[in-house]
């Protein structure tokens, strides 16, 4: 009996087995084998923060036991660049024999080229390839306006995601069953890629991979934290949000797994029912929202405003200033505790990240693509379209974005969602002996703040404020 054809799955950011599409595709087509290819040269085009390929590694490991178990054998190839892509997969196909390789779609413009220029390579070679809707809850494109375009303004896109979703929700896909042993042995896996850092042990710990972990988190969140999401989640040093983002970036969890968990919690409705898990559904929207737009609206995922007319914002040259602000040393106590938040777990609070940007952008008048630029160097959640989407929003030169002339004051937001300033006393232990009220605004202290080891604020606030509205007003 002839032995039935392969098929490949390429894995990348979706490094599951429940609720995975391709997955699921090839395991029904016939005997699966996996592959993960490193492509360290790329990565660092992207930006791609140390601890993010980091998680990858050790989502990799915890998902290759998964795959183990499904007799599904997880191959490792290199290609730096993904330039090197069709290649490398033309030839694992040749000699696995592969009939036709599935993969889960990615999104911006580099990861459509490579996919593009695979499905060619291989069309030449008589394989197949597929690439499935995975990573959003409605293919980008298919939620258009009324004329046929992307949706600009997020509640408009929000009003049509939720119209359809009440008629019909995206299934949960099921995990496929183990399969026959082949005889193809899995690759060992590398503890690290050359260039990229081992993140500290704490980071790590905040982190912990695998499946189990992300669905545990998931089920922690909806079970209760959800309830005063609406309130808590712009308190940064309360455990209000779900730090899901990690998982969701990798694809260690869906967007489906989320959203049918938060519909549990709330007796099955979408926008009304419990405040905290309506809100919730909305940043999974938002999300959605900014993936659409990366595939709709190429350009910002080239490092180009939304508005294009924002190109033309006098940005100014001040590496001192920018360096300030990437260290956390700027004088503003919230800039800084975030951004040692950021540094130390690779993760920022929501809230914050709109601080942050804003403060750069605006107070700084530093160009947004160096914020988005470092944040990705840094973030174990970095994500293209949520990454842009996050600082062009802030910047205002972004679809739907905040008007450029609603800055945020860093210490009246300091004042209001860490009233009491724990959260600027964990991050700046410095400010430890300041009151409450004092610990915003250290430079005003009086008296105290000579003896405290702090900067003085790098801006004037009041000043910037001025200087910014008057660069926008002049465009
Ligand atoms: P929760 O509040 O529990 O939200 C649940 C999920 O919804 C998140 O995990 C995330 O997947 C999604 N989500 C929430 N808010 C947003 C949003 N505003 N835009 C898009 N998706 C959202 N998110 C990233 O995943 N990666 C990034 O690189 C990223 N960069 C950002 C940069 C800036 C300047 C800003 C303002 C926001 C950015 N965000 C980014 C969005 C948001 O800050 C994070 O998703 C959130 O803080 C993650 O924490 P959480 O998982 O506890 O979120």
């Amino acid at each position: 009996m002839a032995t039935p054809a392969h098929q490949l799955y390429w894995l990348r950011t979706d490094l599951r087995v429940h609720d995975n599409t391709a997955l699921a595709r090839a395991c029904a087509a016939g005997p699966t084998i996996a592959v993960f290819l490193l492509s360290p040269g790329q990565w660092h085009q992207h930006d791609d923060a140390a601890c993010k390929v980091d998680f990858w590694l050790r989502n990799l490991k915890a998902l290759a036991a998964e795959l183990k178990a499904l007799h599904i054998p997880l191959l490792v190839r290199e290609a730096n660049h993904w330039a090197q892509a069709p290649k490398v997969i033309a030839a694992l196909c040749e000699e696995h024999a592969i009939e036709q390789v599935h993969c889960n779609r990615e999104y911006g413009v580099n990861e459509t080229h490579r996919d593009d220029a695979v499905a060619a390579a291989l069309g030449k070679n008589g394989v197949g390839f597929t690439a499935y809707v995975d990573a959003t809850l409605f293919e980008p494109g298919s939620v258009l306006t009324h004329s046929g375009g992307y949706f600009k303004v997020f509640s408009q896109f929000r009003k049509v995601c939720n119209e359809r979703l009440g008629h019909s929700l995206p299934g949960i896909v099921r995990k496929p069953s183990a399969q026959a042993p082949l005889r193809v042995a899995s690759d060992p896996l590398p503890d690290s890629v050359k260039g990229f850092a081992t993140p500290s042990q704490s980071l790590r710990e905040l982190w912990p991979a695998g499946e189990g972990e992300a669905r545990r988190r998931l089920e922690h969140f909806t079970d209760g934290v959800i309830e005063a999401y609406d309130v808590d989640r712009d308190l940064p040093s309360r455990p209000g949000t779900s730090t899901l983002s990690a998982y969701l970036t990798a694809g260690v969890l869906s967007p489906r797994q989320c959203l049918h968990a938060a519909l549990r919690h709330n007796h099955g409705e979408l926008q009304s029912g419990n405040a905290g898990a309506t809100t919730w559904i909305g940043e999974l929207i938002w999300r959605e929202f900014y993936k659409h737009i990366l595939v709709g609206f190429p350009r910002v995922s080239m490092h180009r405003a939304f508005r294009p007319q924002t190109e033309a914002l006098p940005w100014r040259h001040a590496p001192k200033d920018l360096e300030a602000w990437q260290q956390g040393r700027t004088g503003f106590p919230i800039i800084d505790a975030a951004m040692r938040q950021l540094l130390e777990t690779g993760w920022m609070h929501n809230r914050l990240r709109m601080l942050v940007a804003m403060f750069l952008t605006k107070n700084l008048l530093i160009d947004w693509r160096e914020g988005e630029r470092f944040f990705m160097q840094h973030l174990i959640d970095g994500d293209l379209a949520a990454n842009n989407g996050g600082w062009q929003w802030s910047a205002s030169t972004g679809t739907d974005s905040v008007p450029y002339f609603r800055l945020f004051n860093p210490l009246s937001q300091s004042e209001k969602f860490d009233a009491q300033g724990v959260f600027l006393k964990q991050w700046l232990p410095e400010l430890q002996s300041l009151s409450k009220k004092d610990v915003h605004n250290p430079a005003q202290a009086r008296g105290l703040f000579d003896e405290v080891d702090y900067p003085k604020p790098i801006v004037d606030l009041k000043q910037s404020r001025e200087r910014a509205l008057s660069a926008f007003k002049n465009l």
